[in-house]
């Protein structure tokens, strides 16, 4: 068995950050609390939980005068002011490449620009993308989606997770339709570096394991990626690992999502280690 595990699997740098603003907060005040997942990892907010972070679902829900954390996808800006209003102190962990999309969908909608979003409309990231612009923006996620857009004056952004080809369609769709048309690369090198590599070693493989929350959109598109390559399995953690694809001349690559903790990778690739095929 030859068993590869990516150099860019684990931790992102917007997802470290959030992390270690997280735990200063945690270690110099008692009311902390988050609205939602701070990052997409169970494991991690389980661990911050442990330290004393309370999570509620929703803004409305966090004592007034009390602490609060924005999450690493960030909020909307009605959501913003909302946190004034019962006097929060707000602690923000917005990923600077996410606030960089809310900087430019805001400034763009005040010019009377259309904002197109391209991703999940569901996902919080995008929730909270659109919350910044004045109303007048569409989330998509195919080519379909250009035929209900206003496309005289338009400006597009993607979420940062977009799967990179996927997204270069999209965006060359958009271009050739729209009269006047901005485009923002928004996508996250993390994000980029990663789908390239997994690419590379995918192509080299008979076989990807990637590790991730189900939650996380960055790690879905991991998956999506490999399994289009070769055989793969996605798993959150090594209580999912089946080792049954297992042969003696199997080769592995093993990828994480920019969410999911070392010590899970680890624990994996011990298992895998110590497999005798
Ligand atoms: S994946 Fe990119 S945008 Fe998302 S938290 Fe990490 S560095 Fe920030």
């Amino acid at each position: 068995m030859e068993l590869t595990v990516a150099k860019t699997a684990g931790f992102c740098f917007g997802v470290k950050r959030a992390i270690s603003i997280t735990e200063e907060a945690l270690e110099k005040y008692d009311n902390v609390y988050s609205v939602g997942s701070i990052v997409h990892n169970k494991f991690v907010n389980n661990g911050l939980s442990e330290k004393g972070l309370v999570f509620v679902d929703g803004i409305d829900k966090v004592p007034v005068g009390s602490n609060v954390i924005i999450r690493a996808h960030g909020i909307t800006a009605k959501e913003l002011e909302d946190c004034q209003k019962r006097n929060l102190n707000v602690i923000d962990t917005t990923c600077p490449h996410v606030k960089r999309i809310h900087d430019i969908v805001k400034e763009h909608s005040d010019k009377g620009y259309f904002i197109i979003i391209i991703g999940d409309e569901q996902h919080p990231e995008v929730v909270g993308i659109s919350g910044w612009t004045n109303g007048n923006f569409k989330v998509i996620n195919d080519i379909q989606g250009i035929d209900s857009c206003n496309l005289d004056k338009v400006c597009v952004v993607s979420q940062t997770t977009m799967n990179v080809e996927k997204n270069e369609l999209i965006v060359n769709e958009i271009k050739k339709n729209a009269k006047d048309c901005v485009v923002f690369d928004t996508i996250c090198h993390a994000t980029e570096e990663r789908q390239k590599e997994l690419k590379t070693l995918a192509k080299d493989a008979d076989y990807v394991i990637v590790i991730g929350d189900k939650t996380s959109a960055n790690s879905n598109r991991l998956y999506e990626i490999a399994k289009g390559i070769c055989n793969s399995q996605f798993i959150e953690n090594i209580d999912e690992l089946d080792l049954n694809f297992l042969t003696e001349s199997c080769k592995i690559c093993v990828m994480a999502g920019a969410s999911t903790p070392k010590c899970l990778i680890d624990e994996v690739v011990d298992k895998l280690e110590q497999k005798e095929v």
